[in-house]
């Protein structure tokens, strides 16, 4: 096993930057690091040293170091953390010092890879850290928090145990017993199969909602020039990113920013209006409101309250009719003309405000977020979050259900276990004790490096 890498903090200028090293020659590559062969430090301790270029003696900075001894480290290996300063010069000449002794660059997500390999946690714990790492929002960290407790493994805990009970008495019927088993025992099995299959679907499920929680959502307001698309999206950001004025057309370019709904990251994005285009600029920025549209999981359709529908406005419902969307009818502290209403009757999701004044706009935070439910709330339970824990739990619940139906019309022991040992593999998948190493490298790959 050789001796990796990595910059464990983020790029550039900072107060600190942590350097880590994991692998046999760690405490090496330390010792050549500060020109000292007997340096024996105390593991788990901090030590001030300073680190030098070479045998000359130069110092290359003062460093706090750690010493972590194998097994009692994140790897399992014996590793070494170097916080130096954050100075990108300082940084890169410790790495090229690092690989001079013989260290090599960590690839992404390599020293959770040890760690998972080592038994230092299973694989549904690891992917937790990456996506603690990638979390945009408070809630999708607190969810990644939990899955890294072993939040995912203590639900499918019971179900495996289930489906292994069912297993063996099979497998040993199948050994031992010359006669058919009899029913009341394949009816036990059918019940404790039926109670793991229910557990497994209610666990996919959650999918729906928990994958809002890495992916977010993408929500795109269109409508007709002077609406107060950019208005909406300054209220709904919460400060003032787009230029509002009542000129037709000052909105050019779309405009994209993050915020998070209760928990769910959005990704909002102010568009150009939808109009014939007086100008190329205006036709190029109108070009890219269709893009925004066809990439949106839901559009916020904007109508002025205050005025007559235009043609332009219903060419614009017309566009997003097909899609999911949200009728807002803005300006309702102006007075509201009865033409839209009228018009937008058979809208089925209809919500008046005033980006002005902020009025409706609760309504509006609601309308979006009641597909996802609330998923910010405590007792939202564990949500499954990636596809694919989402895949192998649907592959899982299949094979259950194609087992039951085999033994319910008294197919043979071997027939039945197949799938039974199918969606054990499945379920094994999940936390990493069944992976193969294909699976295990690709999934470690959208780690970033350092982790
Ligand atoms: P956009 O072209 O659709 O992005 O519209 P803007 O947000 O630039 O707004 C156009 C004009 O309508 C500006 O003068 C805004 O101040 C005004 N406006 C936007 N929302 C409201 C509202 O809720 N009430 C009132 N009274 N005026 C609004």
């Amino acid at each position: 096993m050789d001796t990796i890498v990595a910059v464990a903090t983020p790029s550039g200028r900072s107060a600190i930057a942590v350097i880590r090293l994991s692998g046999p020659r760690s405490l090496q590559i330390l010792r050549s690091l500060l020109d000292d062969e007997e340096f024996n430090p105390e593991p788990n301790r901090v030590v001030l040293k300073k680190i030098v270029t070479g045998p000359s003696g130069e110092v290359l900075d003062h460093t706090l170091v750690t010493f972590f001894q194998s097994p009692h480290s994140f790897t399992g290996e014996d590793m070494v953390e170097i916080s130096c300063h954050g100075s990108p010069v300082i940084v890169r000449q410790l790495l090229d010092l690092t690989q001079k002794f013989d260290g090599r660059l960590a690839g992404p997500g390599e020293f959770t890879l040890r760690a998972c390999k080592n038994g230092k946690m299973n694989l549904s714990e690891a992917e937790a850290i990456r996506d603690l790492i990638d979390a945009r929002t408070s809630a999708a960290a607190t969810h990644a928090t939990r899955q890294l407790g072993g939040g995912l493994s203590a639900s499918l805990g019971p179900c495996k145990q289930e489906l292994i009970s069912v297993i063996v008495a099979m497998e040993s019927a199948l050994e031992f017993v010359e006669d058919d088993l009899p029913q009341v025992q394949l009816d036990q099995m059918l019940t404790g199969l039926a109670r793991v299959r229910v557990a497994v679907k209610n666990l996919a499920d959650t999918y729906a909602t928990g994958h809002l929680l890495r992916a977010g959502i993408n929500v795109a307001i269109v409508g007709r020039p002077n609406v107060g698309k950019s208005s909406l999206f300054n209220k709904l950001l919460r400060f003032e990113r787009a230029i509002v004025t009542d000129v037709a057309g000052t909105t050019r370019d779309s405009l994209s920013e993050s915020i998070s709904l209760h928990g769910i990251p959005v990704t909002l994005t102010d568009t150009a209006g939808l109009r014939e285009a007086v100008d190329k600029i205006e036709a190029i920025g109108v070009e890219r409101t269709h893009r925004a549209i066809a990439d949106a999981d839901l559009l916020l359709v904007v109508f002025d309250g205050s005025a007559a529908l235009l043609p332009e406005d219903r060419k614009v419902l017309a566009q997003a009719v097909d899609a999911h969307h949200i009728v807002v009818v803005n300006k309702s502290d102006l007075d509201q003309s009865p033409d839209v209403d009228a018009q937008l009757i058979n809208e089925a999701k209809v919500v008046h405000l005033s980006a002005l004044n902020g009025e409706g706009l609760t309504d509006l935070t609601a309308a979006i977020l009641e597909p996802f439910g609330r998923i910010d709330s405590e007792d939202a339970g564990f949500l499954i979050t990636d596809s694919r824990h989402y895949d192998l739990l649907r592959r899982a619940e299949l094979a259950i259900g194609e087992s039951m139906t085999l033994i319910a019309e008294k197919a043979s022991e071997e027939i039945v276990l197949i799938g039974l040992h199918n969606a054990l593999k499945f379920l094994g998948e999940i936390t990493g004790e069944t992976t193969t190493e294909d699976i295990l490298s690709e999934i470690f790959s959208t780690f970033c490096i350092g982790k």
